[in-house]
Parts: C-alpha cells; structure tokens; sequence
C-alpha cells in the first residue's frame, strides 16, 4: 500500500493534491486552469491540513510562468486552488506514468542557477519521504 506522506502517519493514502491555477482576468467558467498533479500522497484525514500557499513557493511561480510562456495570459496565483484526485483513479494513474517516462527532460532549461522540480514535495512541511527503515 501507499502510505502516508505525513510523517508519523500510518494510515494508506488515498488522495493527492492537485493545484489549479487560472488565467489572470479570465473567468474559471470559461478556461481551463493550468494544472499541477502535485504527486504528495496522503489519507483522506490528513489531506486537510495541506496548505495551498505552501506550493506556491517562488520557484513553483516562476517555472509554472515559463511554462505558460509569454503567448498567453499570465497565471493567477491569488485565485490558485487546490483539488483533490484520487491516487487510485486514471488521471493519478497516467500522471505516474508521465513522471516516470519524462522526468526533468520535459522542464525548460532553467535561466541561471539550477533550480528545483515544482512536483518536488520533499520540502513541503510537515510532510516527507519515507525512510528505508519505515516502508518495511
Ligand atoms: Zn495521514
């Protein structure tokens, strides 16, 4: 089973949060919201405690801005949700598999410095990877 990310958490999990981010002066109604399968995965109990705020670190904003480019309308990060899908469902199921055909090689060559994968959850909070010692 999958565990958990909540360190101390032994429950499965069952869920991960999927960030949503809108275009700046469109309505939701008439677009879709950029997406991000953020790949945390958590049980039902603790996945209230996530905070969107915590994704939407500095680097998160400016990979998601070059993703977008400059054709379109910029993103709205002060209208960000966040969405919850079901690890056991097929979108979770082929957000897997993308991430692990096309790791980093689908990422725009960073401008300077080497920067982090916004689908890097290692750093959120309260949250972590497992141990060796802990996935028995
Ligand atoms: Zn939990």
């Amino acid at each position: 089973m999958r565990r958990c990310a909540r360190i101390g958490c032994k429950t499965e999990a069952t869920y991960s949060p999927k960030v949503c981010i809108p275009a700046m002066d469109v309505s939701i109604d008439l677009h879709q919201p950029i997406e991000v399968i953020t790949g945390l995965e958590v049980c039902g109990a603790h996945f209230g405690e996530i905070k969107l705020e915590d994704f939407l670190t500095e680097n998160f904003r400016g990979i998601i801005i070059r993703l977008v480019g400059e054709s379109k309308a910029p993103p709205d990060f002060a209208r960000a949700f966040i969405t919850r899908i079901r690890l056991d469902g097929k979108e979770y199921a082929a957000f897997e598999r993308n991430r692990v055909q096309n790791k980093p090689a689908q990422m725009p060559p960073p401008p300077q410095e080497e920067i982090s994968n916004p689908f890097d959850i290692l750093h959120y909070p309260a949250f972590g990877s497992l141990t060796e010692e802990e996935k028995e």
